[in-house]
């Protein structure tokens, strides 16, 4: 069966959007630790990231740099963290936080509410810095 991710890299599921290629999507983590809190996913389903074969795994990270630059263009933060967890959902992912601290990635810190337009705006915003780089 298709792992949410899939679905998602589908449409099957909606998402919101930050950024994609032939190989790659990015999209808002739905319970963020900050805002641009992001998903970066290889379009192939892998489930532990080790097990990426070497150049996808090159190109992800280097797909999610790119992601990292367009989110730190628009979301006010010192830099932008990256967390590999993978424990809940079985479809490698790169978490990208926006941080000023470490304790910012704690994932023991409450997450944020946000609402479906503070969502869509935070996206949008993304996708054109993404855009424009
Ligand atoms: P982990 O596998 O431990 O990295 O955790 C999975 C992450 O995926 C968590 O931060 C969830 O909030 C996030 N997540 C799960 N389902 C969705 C979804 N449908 N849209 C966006 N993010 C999700």
């Amino acid at each position: 069966m298709a792992t949410i991710f899939s679905r998602i890299v589908e449409g099957e599921i909606p998402s919101y959007k930050v950024a994609e290629s032939k190989d790659f999507y990015a999209f808002l983590d739905i319970n963020p630790l900050a805002r641009g809190h992001t998903l970066v996913i290889p379009k192939k389903e892998v489930d532990y990231i080790f097990d990426i074969e070497n150049e996808l795994y090159k190109e992800l990270f280097t797909f999610a740099k790119t992601v990292g630059k367009a989110i730190e263009r628009v979301i006010p933060c010192k830099r932008i963290g990256i967390i590999v967890f993978g424990l809940d959902v079985p479809h490698a992912h790169i978490h990208l936080i926006p941080i000023n601290k470490s304790s910012d990635m704690s994932f023991d810190s409450p997450k944020l509410s946000l609402d479906k337009e503070e969502f869509e705006e935070i996206a949008a915003k993304i996708q054109k810095a993404f855009q424009d780089a």
